[in-house]
């Protein structure tokens, strides 16, 4: 199985949703390509037009920047309200950084 075969395995069958433990918002577990967890909003964002905005691709590559027709993940920490508390809750080793 691929990478990106992997990462849409566990979108579709949602294996890897846990609870925001800062807001309790339902959370998506993602690997980056270099194999770090991130947590990403489940839903799955397609970009209409070119924006900025942060996003996790089905590479996962983050992009800052996003062009049309992207689609991919938005890391948690840009919508949760309780970002900072999650950062400290569930980062412990700084792997958001
Ligand atoms: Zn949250």
């Amino acid at each position: 199985m691929t990478h990106n075969e992997r990462i849409y395995h566990q979108a579709r069958f949602s294996t890897n949703i846990q609870t925001c433990k800062g807001c309790g918002a339902r959370i998506l577990w993602m690997k980056t390509l270099r194999g770090k967890n991130i947590p990403v909003d489940p839903q799955l964002i397609h970009v209409p037009r070119e924006r900025e905005g942060t996003l996790l691709d089905k590479d996962g590559i983050i992009h800052r920047s996003l062009a049309a027709g992207q689609t991919g993940w938005t890391p948690h920490w840009v919508t949760c309200p309780k970002a900072e508390q999650f950062h400290q809750s569930t980062n412990p080793k700084g792997v958001l950084q």
